[in-house]
């Protein structure tokens, strides 16, 4: 089989302090067929800080993606000069499109890109979820507003997959231990998936869940599933590496669990067309 990996970090990422070059040669190491970087551009923090009269919430609170996102753009230049031989897939993990979808819509236009991957990590006037106290927050009143705001953005569907779907549970199940009953959010995610069917998007199966507590993948197995019952067919596998011992991690078996659920073949994009490749 052949493995890929659409979903990776560096240093351009606040998050990451992985190097280009230390990526791209863990990618050959394990023999990956295709490797997308895709580094963060949050679209709620697009513009130089002044623009939102506000300060920085917490240390990991930047602005100017704009300029991110062109030295993310350079980057991946470099990137597929250095990755000869191997399928390079140019792109971006775009968050929090919902913020402006006009000006979302114009970045995932940009020549340079094959590949963007639409993500929610905060909801509108909060932080991202990985900083939220669960013990002090609604858990369900906050989920259904993650998912009523990621059926926005799949109803906008100008992004090639849609990222980790069930992203907070990362936090709520895995870190705070808060169980949760997914089936009163079953209609809502289905709803998600036929906008995303709908419009020829897919989904990616995020692989990180593998290596972290909460010990699947988003989406998992159950989710998974429903989206291949309601018709999806485009799912890219990514690991969300932000350094490079986590490049490829989790790739197999998720391929194995997509296979188990029903899906013979995964996608790969160039110029946001999915190429298939059978696993
Ligand atoms: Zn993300
Ligand atoms: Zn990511």
């Amino acid at each position: 089989m052949q493995l890929t990996d659409c979903h990776t970090h560096t240093c351009i990422s606040p998050d990451s302090e992985a190097l280009l070059t230390d990526m791209i040669r863990k990618a050959q190491d394990i023999g990956l067929f295709a490797y997308a970087v895709t580094d963060h551009v949050e679209l709620c923090r697009w513009y130089p800080q002044g623009y939102y009269a506000a300060l920085p919430r917490n240390e990991e609170d930047f602005f100017d993606y704009a300029a991110r996102f062109e030295q993310a753009m350079a980057q991946n230049a470099v990137a597929r000069e250095l990755t000869q031989g191997m399928t390079f897939v140019s792109g971006i993990e775009l968050g929090e499109p919902d913020a402006d979808f006009g000006l979302a819509a114009s970045v995932c236009e940009d020549k340079r890109l094959d590949f963007v991957i639409a993500s929610l990590h905060e909801l509108p006037g909060k932080l991202d979820f990985y900083f939220l106290d669960y013990a002090q927050e609604d858990v369900p009143a906050l989920l259904r507003e993650y998912f009523t705001e990621l059926l926005k953005i799949a109803e906008w569907g100008k992004f090639d997959v849609l990222g980790h779907i069930t992203y907070p549970l990362r936090y709520i199940e895995g870190d705070a231990g808060i169980p949760v009953d997914m089936a009163q959010y079953r209609d809502i995610i289905a709803e998600i998936f036929r906008a995303v069917i709908r419009q020829g998007k897919g989904i990616e199966l995020n692989t990180s869940g593998f290596r972290q507590v909460y010990g699947k993948p988003f989406p998992d197995a159950a989710l998974l599933r429903l989206y291949r019952e309601l018709g999806g067919r485009i799912l890219t596998l990514g690991s969300d590496a932000h350094r490079p011992e986590d490049v490829g991690g989790g790739i197999a078996q998720g391929a194995a669990l997509a296979k188990s659920v029903g899906f013979d073949r995964i996608a790969v994009y160039r110029r946001h067309d999915p190429c298939y490749l059978t696993i």
